[in-house]
């Protein structure tokens, strides 16, 4: 076994850092306070290349594998989980659009994403389809001249909004699969189409500055190349994308504990109570040594899952259990960052409370807790 990154591995790394420091800190900052769209730091983060992080060379991207894209997340996640999960839904979208896209879509759509002058979305979830993706009731009828008209309403959709939000990739059904099952097939609908709007920014605990909105597609009319991907064959490319979205998440929560362990470790050795530094009680030295040990274990299985994925090895209950278990683990240490903090732990202007605030999220985006125990429990044989 070999855990030393590679020299390229290292210096991304390095960079990822030095712009966390310089442009994401002070951007976490403003977005906690004004709620809006980081784009200076983002414009600085898309002139590294960094926008088109997953995107092939050939399309103006950087082209990077999934274990460097996985380790850059959880290095900028230990200063903004804002900043990025707005770069994460970028990269997976772009990367899906790269996987369904014909080649002149791909021509057309992926230069602007891989330049950051344009972000986009990834709508699935609706009211009444969450867990059960599958139930989605959003519609797409074929036209006489071949194109599509959409009906239907998304909800949580993350990155829209923004003035560079632009192209949403829309799942609708659009027919039967034999044995019943819808049919599933992804569109890309970019956001001056008529007939689709967006909602106001839902208010949310935490990410502030990265936009959720509800989506609304009346009589929606797309040509028949806006199209992505095969008619009826996007649910498979939708659980894909999931997969490598789960272990991002899980990189998502790894940033988080490391950012909780460092801060609680200062503020435990600076605060003073009964003469002496919180850090000399022993019950606050369990706390800090058990977020050392959990964060640890975070990261080695993230690590496993993300180099699984970049090896082109199966890593679907990889993913799962790095998930399950980090966004879990983020959350406990999470609160007991807080606590650390005592009082000033439950203001909301602290970092202490935002991060709480932030790991709640984990156990719920890209599929909840229990629905990575399901998954798990199938693939340990157990019946449907
Ligand atoms: C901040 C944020 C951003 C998001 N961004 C996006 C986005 O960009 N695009 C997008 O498409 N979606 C997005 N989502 C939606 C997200 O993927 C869903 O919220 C998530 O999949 C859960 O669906 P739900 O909210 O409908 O909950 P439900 O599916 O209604 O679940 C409610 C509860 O029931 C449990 N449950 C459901 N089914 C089962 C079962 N079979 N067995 C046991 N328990 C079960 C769940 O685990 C959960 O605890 C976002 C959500 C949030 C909060």
């Amino acid at each position: 076994m070999d855990f030393d990154l590679t020299p390229d591995q290292q210096a991304l790394v390095r960079m990822v850092a030095g712009f966390a420091r310089d442009h994401v800190a002070p951007a976490q900052a403003e977005m906690e306070r004004d709620n809006r769209f980081p784009i200076k730091a983002w414009a600085a983060w898309s002139d590294l290349g960094m926008a088109g992080a997953m995107i092939p060379e050939a399309h103006g991207g950087s082209g990077l594998d999934s274990l460097s894209y996985l380790l850059c997340v959880e290095e900028l996640a230990a200063t903004s989980q804002t900043f990025t999960q707005i770069w994460q839904i970028h990269s997976l979208v772009s990367l899906l659009i790269a996987d369904l896209g014909t080649p002149e879509q791909q021509a057309a759509l992926l230069p602007d994403l891989a330049a950051g002058r344009k972000t986009p979305a990834f709508a699935l979830t609706e009211p009444g389809a969450g867990s059960d993706a599958a139930a989605i009731r959003t519609r797409a009828d074929r036209q006489p001249d071949g194109g599509w008209r959409l009906n239907g309403t998304k909800t949580f959709i993350t990155n829209t909004g923004s003035d560079i939000s632009d192209g949403t990739v829309v799942f609708a059904v659009t027919g039967q699969r034999p044995g019943g099952r819808p049919a599933i097939t992804a569109f890309h609908v970019p956001r001056d189409t008529p007939g689709f709007s967006w909602g106001p920014p839902l208010p949310k605990m935490a990410w502030h500055g990265l936009h959720t909105r509800e989506l609304a597609l009346a009589d929606v009319r797309l040509r028949a190349d806006q199209q992505l991907g095969p008619e009826g064959g996007a649910f498979s490319a939708a659980l894909r994308s999931l997969t490598l979205g789960r272990i991002g998440l899980a990189a998502l929560a790894c940033g988080l504990a490391r950012a909780c362990r460092d801060l609680s470790l200062d503020y435990a050795l600076q605060r003073q109570q009964f003469g002496k530094p919180i850090a000399a009680f022993q019950l606050t030295q369990a706390k800090l040594a058990d977020m050392a040990a959990h964060h640890d274990a975070m990261c080695h299985m993230t690590h496993h899952a993300a180099w699984l994925h970049a090896t082109g090895r199966e890593c679907q209950a990889a993913a799962s259990m790095a998930k399950l278990v980090t966004s879990r683990l983020a959350a406990s240490i999470a609160r007991d960052a807080m606590l650390i903090h005592g009082g000033s732990g439950y203001m909301t202007d602290t970092p202490a409370n935002r991060l709480f605030r932030e790991a709640q999220v984990l156990e719920i985006g890209e599929g909840t807790t229990e629905i990575q125990q399901i998954i798990l429990a199938r693939h340990m044989g157990c019946p449907a």
